[in-house]
């Protein structure tokens, strides 16, 4: 329930201490905030998502959804209704070396499989899946300031007001509830990312294609039957290069207007602190080129509303939200040396080039990291 009423065209607050007191309120409608939200509203918790943009909007991603999503998905009723929206399956991921040598690995089959959808399209599901759950949802509501005691109060841009017991930071790497919390990392500077949707070029077939260029990486993949999603990563001063390489490569103007985003890479925070998580992106940046970031969004977004449902109905608060940082990090540990091993790759080509050379002779490296990126949960 929104704090703002209108009477007489006079704008006036409900005070405090009428105004309805929420279970959760999370801060971003994005994989993480959506999975939350819908997992916190199925328990019957008065909930409440609070969103900058007006969906269906895009990101800067390679919309690619690691099989690892799709339990998740299922557990919300949802997996069925994913697979029937414009997408693209892939059976293969390319990895080409600087130099144009190339080394194919097979991705999963059936229904478990790799799949593209764009974010548009697939965060908008989710986020009407959360609202149908019986979530409140306020889209074009950037929250702006928060006051902790006795539970929050959340300021937005507009003056609306809300009163929460519990806050999720579901609002990405560059979350604005860890800068007003004084939380949030330093972010590194080292590297930037470029997305756009182009034409399908003819032939292009079901693959994601992941090419080490002199200036740094590009990712491919379709995400329907007409757009191919195309991610540029390099360090700011080698973009331009890189830009160009995708200009030429795609027939594109040199005027395109890329999307954007940074840093790629942050520190990760604490997701549990007292009545604040933080979820997805905004408590830890993965690196693009694994393509598992929606994954931890949606999974930290389930293991943060079970914490938080286990704490309203009673059990330990402490406890509780030390056994959701423990499964937390348990998520990340086993796949955080292969996030190491990518960044390396990427911020030296050559060194990705190596591996793609290497897994010419002896293909099994590849397609175990593969395997491992991409196993289902
Ligand atoms: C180049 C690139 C390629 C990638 N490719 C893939 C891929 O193929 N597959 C994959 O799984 N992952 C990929 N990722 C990672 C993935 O995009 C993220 O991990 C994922 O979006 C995280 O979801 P999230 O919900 O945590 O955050 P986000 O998706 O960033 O959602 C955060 C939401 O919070 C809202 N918000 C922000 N501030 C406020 C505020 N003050 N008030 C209200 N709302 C606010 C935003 O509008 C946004 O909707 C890629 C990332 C990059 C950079």
């Amino acid at each position: 329930m929104s704090a703002e009423m209108t009477l007489c065209g006079l704008h006036f607050f409900e005070t405090e201490a009428e105004m309805e007191t929420f279970d959760v309120a999370i801060v971003g409608g994005g994989p993480a905030g959506s999975s939350c939200a819908a997992f916190c509203a199925l328990a019957g918790l008065r909930t409440l998502v609070l969103e900058r943009e007006k969906f269906p909007r895009e990101k800067v991603c390679g919309d690619c959804l690691n099989p690892s999503c799709w339990p998740v998905l299922d557990r919300l009723n949802l997996a069925q209704q994913v697979r029937i929206l414009p997408h693209a399956k892939l059976d293969f991921v390319e990895f080409i070396a600087v130099g144009g040598r190339k080394v194919v690995i097979d991705l999963p089959p059936g229904d478990e499989c790799e799949f593209a959808v764009k974010r548009s399209v697939f965060d908008d599901r989710l986020l009407r899946r959360a609202s149908e759950l019986g979530a409140d949802i306020y889209e074009e509501t950037t929250v702006t300031a928060l006051t902790n005691s006795h539970g929050w109060k959340i300021e937005t841009a507009r003056g609306e007001r809300f009163v929460t017991r519990t806050l999720v930071g579901a609002d990405g790497r560059n979350s604005t509830v860890a800068r007003l919390c004084n939380l949030l990392p330093r972010p590194e500077r080292e590297r930037i990312a470029l997305q756009s949707h182009l034409p399908l070029p003819a032939n292009f077939g079901n693959s994601a294609v992941l090419q080490f260029l002199p200036n740094g990486y590009s990712g491919l993949a379709p995400v329907n039957g007409q757009e191919l999603n195309v991610c540029l990563v390099a360090k700011p001063r080698e973009m331009e290069a890189l830009k160009k390489w995708a200009t030429k490569r795609f027939g594109v103007s040199p005027n395109h207007a890329w999307r954007t985003i940074t840093p790629l890479t942050r520190d990760a925070l604490s997701p549990a602190h007292k009545n604040l998580l933080f979820i997805g992106d905004a408590a830890r940046v993965v690196e693009p080129f694994t393509g598992e970031g929606i994954y931890y969004a949606l999974r930290s977004g389930e293991l943060a509303a079970q914490a938080i449902i286990k704490i309203i109905r009673g059990e330990d608060r402490q406890s509780t939200l030390r056994e959701f940082a423990r499964t937390c990090a348990e998520m990340y540990r086993g796949r955080l040396w292969i996030n190491r091993l990518a960044r390396a790759s990427v911020l030296s080509p050559r060194l990705g080039s190596f591996f793609v050379h290497a897994a010419r002779i002896d293909p099994s490296i590849l397609r175990l990291l593969t395997a491992k990126i991409v196993r289902p949960n």
